[in-house]
């Protein structure tokens, strides 16, 4: 058996973040247990939990798996591909500050993956670009059951009804347009569970719709349905 961690959160860089680590706990996984932690993209709020304060690799056993676009994009010049892509407002700094503090602390444990791919039995990787160039979703699947992880393909429930409203940070919103709209069919038709960062708790539920005009219904935590 695999441990699998799906990104980690900003860390504890704010008295409101970095609580992983304590989530972990709770569910009785030490962080030297994670065999794999499997990253939807590099920015901060998704891959700054894996370095403690002193910026040494909390899950020190762990294969660190990102798509290899996303590798090549933060590892290449991101501030001037952001500015050039109309980018350039302060978070663009921001958010490429971050990947550089990071991603080089974690380079030996890296390892890229390319396109669809089966991560471990039932786990794999569907490329979903335009919040970011390498942004992926996992697909999560057992029998009958399956889940999404869409990372930041939306950032709000408004994002599944209007997949033109783009936020400021997808760094292309043609392809993040038609990212959201191809995710959004996918999880509807297949009636697959969603689970979305962002979301108001609990950020799980049901894309429902069909032929691009979709909502998102959240699961009732009262009922679990
Ligand atoms: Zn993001």
């Amino acid at each position: 058996m695999q441990t699998v961690l799906i990104d980690t959160g900003l860390g504890a860089f704010h008295p409101f973040t970095g609580s992983v680590l304590e989530n972990l706990k709770r569910i009785e996984i030490d962080p030297a247990d994670i065999d794999i932690v499997l990253l939807t993209h590099a920015h901060p709020d998704h891959i700054g939990g894996t370095l403690d304060q002193e910026g040494e690799s909390i899950f020190s056993n762990a294969k660190i798996l990102m798509s290899q676009s996303e590798w090549e994009f933060w590892n290449s010049d991101p501030l001037v591909a952001l500015k050039s892509a109309g980018k350039d407002e302060p978070h663009s700094a921001a958010v490429v500050w971050y990947a550089e503090q990071c991603l080089p602390k974690l380079q030996k444990q890296i390892q890229t993956v390319d396109g669809q791919m089966e991560i471990v039995p039932g786990i794999e990787t569907l490329p979903a670009p335009g919040h970011t160039p390498g942004h992926q979703v996992i697909h999560i699947f057992s029998a009958e059951e399956a889940l999404m992880v869409t990372g930041d393909v939306f950032l709000q429930p408004l994002h599944v009804e209007h997949p033109k409203w783009c936020p400021a940070v997808d760094i292309n919103p043609d392809s993040a347009i038609k990212t959201r709209v191809r995710i959004a069919g996918q999880a509807a038709h297949s009636n697959t569970l969603v689970a979305c960062f962002h979301f108001p708790f609990p950020g799980l539920g049901h894309i429902v719709g069909s032929k691009g005009k979709y909502q998102f219904k959240s699961l009732d935590m009262n009922t679990s349905k």
